[in-house]
């Protein structure tokens, strides 16, 4: 590709309001312009790195028994309806009207649709398992776009789903699935983690996220030094069990008496019934134990940043949740009597409690004149707290580290959720009819090729791994003035073509210290550069990730890429 026409503007400067490496490299090397707030273009070299993310991911879904499909972002809102989730999903959701004035959803995710479509072809246990996937574009109105492509509001994903026949055939599905993406961010040469995660409003039980490392991560790891170990900080309230002072271990075996409910029972109930909440923490309020229900889909990162587990009582439910639970009426703001032991502050809004000012989501839900110290009280146990680095790994293996991590990938164990919602049945060996079992796998390719860049960069620029690096070489011509640079230039981009090599061209008449800038820029992983020792058959070769270079004669050069 020459370089001379290719849409492959750089920028001298930082964007200012790029605040993330990656953000602001791919848009000072050319890979992305900003269209509108949250939603981006690709230019060419961006849209190569795609693309090389995609057949990545597409290789090891196929060798994984993965059937690719296509389905489409406008979605019936009918079908959201059917699963439920058209209310619940909330304002991340897109809608639109047709014409008609029926009403439609921009996809934010596929389970319906893809429940639809097997639902209707496929009958018999004989045609499962199944797997299929599919690269597509998705929307989500993230109540805060940023960071560039690392969270937008029109991105692209992989999805994948599967439909089993037994909780056993599922857990293969699963692991297939865990494996495949061991491999493919392994490829990306990404220092990554799958760590045990919260199963958020999509529901479902069994769940690992996968994680690129990164300090700019909006999640936070806990994970051990000498072990597997790995959860999201957000499933952390359910370790707390193991980090408790003797006092508060105490206090959770009275909990943990026949005729009480205890922790763990609360949230297998709250998974298995309600399908949201993992996070609970114990608090003691008015002298009485009381158990708090932290969810962990929105707004978790402004709890964490005010510190508001060291005073506050953070607590969220939907209506539904609230309704079922407690039985209790959706808004009732109150404590619950749960059992003798346990009293569950009811209320669906309210999120967290600083300052002695008690936030809400909802307009008129709110807790009038709170007051943390006068109202609650969290001194007795302050042992009983989130974990924190140092603590013992909750599997006895090592101590417990954080790091922050970027959510890339994301596997589920679905269960009969959205089969029973949508009838998708199959008639089992008996000729009986049983809802198919479900997981769905999740990754985002343009927030994949983003967490790249933030681990593959320098003072510099990118430094392209080369399993997705736009072009394999990046071969220049430093003055193409000069007629035996031109020459020289003009032949080996033909050979190198020949040669099968991806080659982007500078044959622009740029000043060398402008096209050696831009090149570091754009990060290729090999760059030949084409100068003064031309006329001696001598060219430049010098690899971007270690900075070496080297003279190398025409003649071995074949050799040396090899
Ligand atoms: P997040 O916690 O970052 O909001 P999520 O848990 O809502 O992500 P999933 O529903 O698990 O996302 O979707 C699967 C994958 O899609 C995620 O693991 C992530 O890599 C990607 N993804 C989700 N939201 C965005 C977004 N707004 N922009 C880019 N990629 C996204
Ligand atoms: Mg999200
Ligand atoms: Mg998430
Ligand atoms: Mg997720």
């Amino acid at each position: 590709m020459r370089q001379r026409t290719y849409l492959s503007p750089t920028l001298r400067d930082v964007p200012a309001d790029a605040e993330v490496k990656s953000h602001q490299l791919m848009l000072r090397a050319g890979f992305i312009r900003q269209t509108a707030s949250g939603i981006y273009s690709y230019l060419p070299l961006g849209k190569k790195v795609l693309r090389k993310v995609e057949e990545v991911i597409r290789e090891e879904m196929d060798l994984a028994g993965g059937q690719e499909v296509l389905m489409p972002a406008i979605q019936p809102a009918e079908l959201w309806q059917e699963s439920g989730r058209l209310g619940a999903y909330g304002p991340e959701l897109m809608r639109l009207k047709d014409r008609h004035d029926r009403d439609f959803v921009l996809g934010a995710t596929h389970e319906e649709v893809i429940t639809s479509l097997v639902r209707d072809d496929v009958k018999s246990y004989k045609k499962l398992p199944l797997n299929v996937y599919q690269i597509q574009t998705k929307y989500r109105d993230e109540r805060r776009p940023r960071f560039g492509v690392l969270r937008s509001r029109e991105f692209i994903m992989k999805d994948a789903y599967s439909f089993d026949t037994t909780r056993e055939g599922l857990d293969e599905s699963y692991q297939s699935m865990y494996d495949a993406y061991q491999s493919i961010f392994t490829r990306f040469q990404l220092d990554f983690r799958a760590v045990e995660a919260d199963s958020g409003a999509i529901g479902g039980t069994d769940t690992h996220e996968f994680m690129v490392l990164s300090e700019i991560g909006e999640d936070t790891i806990a994970y051990s030094n000498e072990s597997d170990f790995a959860a999201n900080i957000e499933i952390a309230p359910v370790i707390v069990k193991y980090t408790a002072s003797n006092e508060a271990k105490a206090e959770l075996e009275r909990l943990e008496t026949p005729n009480t409910k205890t922790i763990s029972e609360v949230t297998s109930f709250l998974n298995i019934n309600a399908e949201k909440t993992i996070k609970s923490l114990l608090y003691i309020v008015d002298e009485q134990p009381v158990l708090v229900l932290v969810r962990g889909d929105h707004d978790v990162n402004e709890i964490k940043v005010s510190n508001a587990f060291d005073k506050a009582i953070v607590q969220l439910a939907t209506p539904e949740e609230t309704e079922r639970f407690l039985g209790c009426q959706p808004g009732y703001v109150g404590p619950v009597k749960l059992s003798d032991d346990i009293t569950v502050i009811a209320d669906h809004a309210v999120e967290a409690i600083v300052n002695g000012v008690c936030g809400a989501n909802v307009k008129d839900y709110h807790f009038v004149n709170v007051n943390v110290d006068r109202d609650f009280s969290v001194s007795k146990y302050t042992d009983l707290r989130m974990i924190q680095e140092g603590d013992p790994s909750p599997d006895g293996k090592g101590t417990i580290q954080f790091a922050m991590g970027i959510e890339v990938g994301h596997v589920f164990k679905l269960g009969t959720k959205y089969s029973e919602a949508l009838g998708a049945t199959f008639l089992n060996e008996l000729g009986k009819s049983e809802p198919m079992i479900m997981g769905c796998y999740g990754i985002g390719v343009s927030r994949t090729v983003a967490a790249i860049v933030e681990q593959h960069h320098d003072e510099n620029g990118m430094v392209w791994p080369t399993s997705v690096a736009p072009f394999d070489l990046h071969l220049v011509t430093i003055n193409v003035k000069d007629e035996d640079q031109k020459r020289v230039g003009e032949e080996l981009y033909a050979s190198l073509k020949g040669l099968k090599y991806d080659v982007l061209f500078d044959d622009r008449p740029e000043r060398a210290g402008v096209k050696f800038k831009d090149s570091d820029l754009i990060g290729l992983p090999i760059r030949i550069g084409v100068g003064k020792k031309a006329s001696e058959g001598i060219v430049e070769v010098k690899v971007r990730k270690t900075g070496e270079m080297l003279e190398v004669a025409l003649d071995d050069l074949e050799e040396t890429l090899t």
